[in-house]
């Protein structure tokens, strides 16, 4: 798809941000040029329209960038995947191991119904911790995840092998 490569060539990478080593994917650059941020929503809306989904939940906080534009194009309400002490109400929580100590996500409880399907939406994934345990997250209040979606992939780090045989959407690779 033509669209790829202009989303691609709009990301701007960073390096040694935000650590000596890290050659960082800053998506920024790719919300300034409004045809590469419309494509890349577009890409996504093709793919998920009337596939049932009824709940898109995106992970704090890139996955609240591409993931609400998805949800309203196929008629699927959104749900933030927050960091702690951030949602009012009541929450389930997932604790997930970062490289350096862990980190968790919360869901308000009652924001899905058993039974729903589901979409995870994130920006990257890297070593897939993170959406390990947006899945999980959903799964516990009995949703049905069909797919997580990204829109990088950090393919050396095998992130797609810890979700447990969910399938995982990317539109581009990074190296
Ligand atoms: P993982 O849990 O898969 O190791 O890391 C993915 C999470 O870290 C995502 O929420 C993503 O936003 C963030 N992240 C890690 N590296 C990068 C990067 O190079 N660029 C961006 N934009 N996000 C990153």
């Amino acid at each position: 798809d033509p669209r790829i490569r202009r989303i691609a060539s709009s990301i701007r990478v960073v390096p040694d941000f935000p650590k000596k080593g890290i050659m960082f994917q800053d998506i920024t650059t790719l919300l300034l040029d409004p045809k590469a941020f419309k494509d890349t929503a577009d890409l996504f809306v093709e793919r998920y329209t009337g596939k049932g989904i009824s709940v898109v939940a995106g992970v704090e906080a890139r996955g609240f960038i591409f993931g609400p534009p998805i949800a309203l194009a196929i008629g699927a309400k959104f749900i933030p995947l927050r960091k702690p002490r951030k949602l009012p109400g009541e929450v389930i929580s997932e604790n997930y191991v970062l490289e350096y100590g862990t980190d968790c996500l919360q869901m308000h409880v009652g924001a899905v119904q058993p039974g729903e399907s589901a979409l995870v939406v994130d920006d990257l994934i890297a070593t897939g911790g993170t959406l390990c345990a947006a899945i999980s997250l959903l799964e516990r209040a009995g949703a049905e995840v069909v797919e997580c979606a990204c829109v990088i992939e950090l393919p050396e780090l095998k992130g797609r092998e810890k979700l447990n045989g969910k399938p995982l959407y990317i539109l581009m690779e990074s190296h």
